[in-house]
This record gives structure tokens, sequence and C-alpha cells, in this order.
């Protein structure tokens, strides 16, 4: 069977597609020009006429993804702004209902869509340690941007982005659309959308709530600052004596969040399209909490070392920060529905550093 999957060329949407490849699917990927899809045919020219790519060139347009959804079996939409300087809200709302409507028109094959949130759209910010579930929204986020409109930090731009995108303007929330201008975004996210439409879809929406991504990068980079926002913060922490000793110097316990591998998170996205019981669930994946010196010292105990072109960095060896993490995940509904097992730091850090080593980093 055949999965849309936009945003083709991002971080996430290769090992997605990768591993919908190796399992058998057919894809059509959807690049906002023909030019960014080029390196991806490359990446996966063994796969032939199993991979197909379309120009979508603004998944903001009315009707963008008319002819993208015709004929295909299901949906991953991943296409979204991560940490731009740019809008954030825009795209990611009109983006997911665009998708979502162009599906209930033209998705008459279509049994399964699922959505990439995120764990932004999970986690508020709280006072002490607090294990978040598939109950949890940032409401707070929606919040503060409601309050600061533009003027909000890209922190809580994103975090705003993701849980409209995901769930819609709340009752209460709704009236920012009149104080802010931004009355042109639909008041539906993901899962209103598909509860006011029930009556007419053939499909199912799945919701995955990836915490921060690492691990090694298949799509098309040219050194360590193009790297997307998860895996450049990774690079910058870990792989960079001048970055990441200054933020030893820091303090590294404020910065404790919690991981998933990127492959683990491609195998989770085709679980997600292929289990039925996933189908109407929000379902969190992540491995386990981290800190910056967690990995650092994981890096400094490989062996053989890497061999990069700069000295690995060594923070403040030993301090586990994770102590102080403030936001757990609960991951057992992944286990649960998805049967998903996830990668150690151990096997992420080695196989990221030997892509480092790889590029001549
Ligand atoms: P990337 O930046 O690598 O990929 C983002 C993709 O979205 C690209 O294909 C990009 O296209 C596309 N995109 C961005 N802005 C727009 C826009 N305005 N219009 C159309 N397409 C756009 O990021 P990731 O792979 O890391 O993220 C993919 C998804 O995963 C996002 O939805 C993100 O919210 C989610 N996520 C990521 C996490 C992480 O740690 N990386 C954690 C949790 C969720 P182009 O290259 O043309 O800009």
């Amino acid at each position: 069977s055949k999965v849309l999957v936009s945003g083709a060329n991002g971080y996430i949407a290769m090992w997605v597609i990768r591993d919908l490849l190796e399992h058998g699917y057919s894809v059509r990927g959807t690049v906002r020009s023909a030019q960014k899809g080029e390196y991806i045919s490359k990446y996966f020219a063994e796969y032939g006429s199993k991979l197909e790519l379309v120009v979508v060139e603004d998944i903001t347009k009315e009707g963008a993804f008319d002819e993208a959804v015709n004929g295909v079996d299901a949906i991953a939409h991943i296409a979204s702004p991560v940490y731009t300087t740019g809008d954030m809200v825009g795209p990611a709302v009109k983006g997911t209902i665009g998708i979502l409507q162009s599906a209930l028109r033209y998705g008459q094959s279509i049994k399964r869509i699922v959505y990439t949130s995120s764990g932004s759209a999970v986690i508020r910010e709280v006072d002490q340690p607090t294990t978040f579930t598939e109950e949890d929204w940032n409401l707070k986020a929606v919040d503060a941007f409601k309050e600061q409109g533009e003027n909000a930090s890209n922190i809580v731009k994103y975090r705003s982005s993701k849980v409209l995108a995901e769930q819609g303007w709340s009752l209460v929330h709704r009236y920012v659309l009149v104080l802010f201008d931004v009355s042109s975004l639909p008041r539906l996210g993901a899962w209103s959308f598909v509860k006011e439409h029930h009556h007419e879809i053939s499909w199912d929406l799945t919701v995955v709530n990836p915490t921060f991504v690492f691990g090694p990068a298949i799509h098309e980079v040219a050194n360590p600052t193009s790297l997307n926002f998860s895996a450049r913060l990774f690079y910058n922490h870990v792989a960079d004596p001048a970055k990441s000793d200054e933020v030893a110097k820091q303090s590294l316990s404020n910065t404790v969040y919690t991981w998933i591998d990127v492959r683990d998170l491609g195998e989770a996205h085709r679980r997600a399209l292929e289990t039925p019981e996933a189908g109407g669930e929000r379902i969190i994946a992540s491995a386990g909490p981290w800190s910056w010196q967690n990995f650092i010292d994981t890096v400094n105990s490989l062996d053989p070392p890497p061999r990069l072109s700069k000295p690995l960095p060594k923070g403040n060896p030993g301090v586990d920060s994770q102590h102080s993490c403030m936001h757990y995940f609960d991951n057992t509904k992944s286990q649960r529905i998805l049967g998903m097992k996830y990668r150690s730091m151990a096997e992420m850090t080695r196989d990221t550093f030997a892509d480092y080593e790889a590029r001549g980093w």
C-alpha cells in the first residue's frame, strides 16, 4: 500500500520513509520544491518507482494537498516549522487542517492518518518533577501565546503551534483569533477536525508525540550548522568542545529533557500506520530522560573512541543531573499499543558519532 509523507526532506521524515520502504510500502513524499527532492531520489534510488515525489509549494494554501492525497492508503503528516524565525503557528495549523480537509474531500482510499505532534504539546512548565501522560496538554503555552501574540518567545510559539495543530483552539482561547489578527487560522486542530467530521471520513487518526529526537541524519545536510534543530543542538552540546564546555560552566542541570532515537521514531510511525488498535490514540514516543553530560560521558566511554576533527568535549565528567529532570514521560502506551522498544543512549551516541566521522566533521 501507498503512504503519503509530507515534508519528505526533513530529518524525521527521511527515516519514516526509509522504514516504510524497507517494509515494502510505496511512498509518495511532498517537498516544497523539485530541487529539495533531488537528494531524496538519489538516496532511495534502489527503490525505483516505489518512491514518488510531488511538489506542494505552500502547505497553508487552501486545497494544497488535494492532488497529493489521491489514491494513497494512508498519510503521515510530518511537515511543520521547527524553531524557525518566521510564523510557526500558521503553517502548523493550516498545514494540518489542510491535509485533513484534502483527505476528507479526495482521500476515499485512505484508512489511517498519522500526525507527528510533539512532547511540546504535552508538557507544561512545572516546579517539581512531573510525569506526563497522553492526558496532558500544554495549555500554558497557548495561554502565553494568547497574551503575547507575535511578541511571544520562539519556545512559546513552537509549543503553541503543536498544541493548536493537534487540538485546535479551545473555547477559552478562541477570542485570540480576533485579538491577534490570526483570524485566518482554522479554529480546529487534528482531533477536533476528526470529531466534527467523523460521519464523513473513511479514516481514523493516530497522533505520535515524540520528545527530543536525536541520532544519525540521512537527509541532505552540508555541515553541522545546517542540521535540523534537535540534531544541531546535540552536535553543539555533545560534539563541539567550545560550546559544550560553555554549557558545562553554566550548569548542565538546566538542560534535562527526554529523548528518542530518530530510527525508533521512524519505526513508531510505521507501527502507528499499521496497528489497528492505534486508531484514535494519542501516543507519546520517548526513550527516557537525558542531560547533555550523560551523552558527553557516553561518547567518552566509547571503545574505540570516535575520531572527529575536534577533540571530544569533557563537560563535568560524571555529574549526573538527570535527578533534576522536571519533565518525565510515561511511555507505556507506546510499548503496549505499538510494541515499541527503545534504543539505548550508548547505541544512539555511537551511531551518531560514526555518522559525524563518516562526514569528516
Ligand atoms: P526538519 O526541520 O528536519 O523538517 C521539517 C520539515 O517540515 C521539512 O520538510 C520542512 O520543509 C517542512 N516545513 C517546515 N516549515 C514549513 C512550512 N512553513 N511549509 C511547508 N513545509 C514546512 O524537522 P524534524 O524532522 O525534526 O521535524 C519534523 C516534525 O517532527 C515536525 O512536525 C516537528 O514538530 C516534529 N517534532 C520534532 C522533534 C525533534 O526533536 N526534531 C520533536 C518532536 C516533534 P523545508 O525543508 O522546505 O523547510
